[in-house]
């Protein structure tokens, strides 16, 4: 579904029906009923929360049959539902950013896409979700408050019909809103929807970066084909390593403490310099970006790294600093760079190899979980139901 950035995506709807119940023992107990019957994609995730509407836990059990003991003994079994497109939204309070996914194994951890805080499902609820959960724990009070037989309903179809209507809606109903870059994880195939474009998987903690490397460098590929400037297309390549060797760099450094000298080595610089940034990975992480790339490779490399600075910042005019650097014995000072496509086709592979590399190394430092991979991988639903 190809859906625009920042809309709403209404509720699924449904109804949830709460009644008290007392046994042939005169135990009191409350009765829950979930019924959807909209025409629109749906999913649903049992919480506990106590009262008033505080969220405790991840019902494991709800719709299985399975006795499970709540978190708490006063604790109640709430239900969430999805957005109309069976997404889910999710809020960090560790970095205070939102987004959706395709909903979580009700027994694991998700990952914040952006910071990568790691919790389970009823710690990454949204504000909205929240009011909701305040008014459903609201109706556990008025029901087991009536009499046995006498129904509380939570009807979200009919507020779902009204939606379109600002003011007619109650405080507890919630939307979600599409981000900006939804992708589906390589290593999970989980659904994401989060703001701006890099991000971990929700579901398996992956990072993106390949894939977002890899559409860039094909767009550029393309361009080069259609006869645009090669020299432009190389400072678009470097820009592309550039950009991704920042984002996994600065996560690194994030969340690995490092000695002030390792770590002033790493943040505010550019990594196209590409010696300094080659050396200062390995120093740092012993993460090699050159791994697997041969000699005639690397020295491609390089050599192209620094054509593109003659190009920016030199007219294009060859000078002593690039003849010194790169030992280009088939220019002459003052000659003006030309760029050939087959240089730029290759520079174009060692640019994904080598944010293949940081990125495996990453993970080497920061593994995605296993288990949620392979869980996904066999084709189990997301959520229990
Ligand atoms: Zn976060
Ligand atoms: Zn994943």
């Amino acid at each position: 579904m190809n859906t625009p950035d920042f809309r709403e995506i209404a509720h699924s709807g449904g109804r949830v029906t709460l009644s008290k119940t007392r046994n042939d023992q005169g135990q009191i107990g409350l009765n829950l009923r979930f019924e959807h019957a909209r025409p629109n994609p749906a999913s649903i995730v049992a919480l506990y929360a106590i009262q008033p509407g505080i969220p405790v836990g991840t019902c494991r059990s709800y719709g299985i049959g399975v006795a499970e003991f709540p978190p708490l003994p006063n604790a109640f079994v709430t239900i969430l539902s999805s957005d109309s497109e069976s997404r889910f939204g999710r809020f960090c309070d560790a970095c205070n950013h939102y987004w959706r996914d395709g909903g979580a194994f009700v027994d694991s951890q998700l990952f914040c896409p952006y910071c990568a805080a790691r919790g389970q499902i009823h710690e990454f609820l949204t504000q909205a979700q929240r009011n909701y959960l305040q008014h459903y724990a609201s109706c556990v009070s008025e029901a087991l408050q009536a009499d046995v037989g006498v129904s509380v309903v939570i009807d979200l179809d009919a507020i779902a019909d009204t939606i379109h209507n600002e003011t007619e809606r109650p405080r507890f109903y919630y939307a979600e809103e599409s981000q900006q870059n939804r992708f589906t994880c390589r290593a999970c195939d989980s659904f994401n929807d989060v703001i701006g474009n890099v991000a971990y998987c929700s579901c398996c903690g992956s990072r993106n970066d390949n894939d977002l490397v890899r559409a860039r460098v094909n767009s550029i590929r393309a361009d080069l084909e259609r006869g645009v400037d090669p020299a432009t297309c190389l400072r678009s390549l470097v820009s592309v390593f550039d950009s991704a060797a920042k984002h996994l760099i600065d996560e690194l450094v994030r969340r690995i403490p490092l000695r002030p000298r390792v770590r002033a080595s790493l943040v505010n610089r550019t990594y196209h310099q590409l010696s300094a940034t080659v050396e200062a990975t390995k120093k740092a992480f012993d993460i090699d970006l050159l791994d697997a790339l041969n000699e005639e490779q690397q020295r491609l490399c390089v050599r192209m790294f620094l054509r593109r600075h003659v190009h920016e910042h030199k007219g294009g005019i060859v000078d002593n600093e690039y003849i010194e650097k790169s030992g280009d014995a088939s220019v002459k000072l003052r000659q003006a760079l030309v760029e050939d496509r087959a240089s730029l086709l290759q520079l174009s592979e060692v640019v994904v190899r080598m944010v293949a590399n940081l990125v495996r190394g990453f993970h080497d430092i920061f593994p995605p979980d296993a288990a949620a991979i392979a869980r996904r991988r066999r084709g189990k639903p997301p959520q229990a139901q």
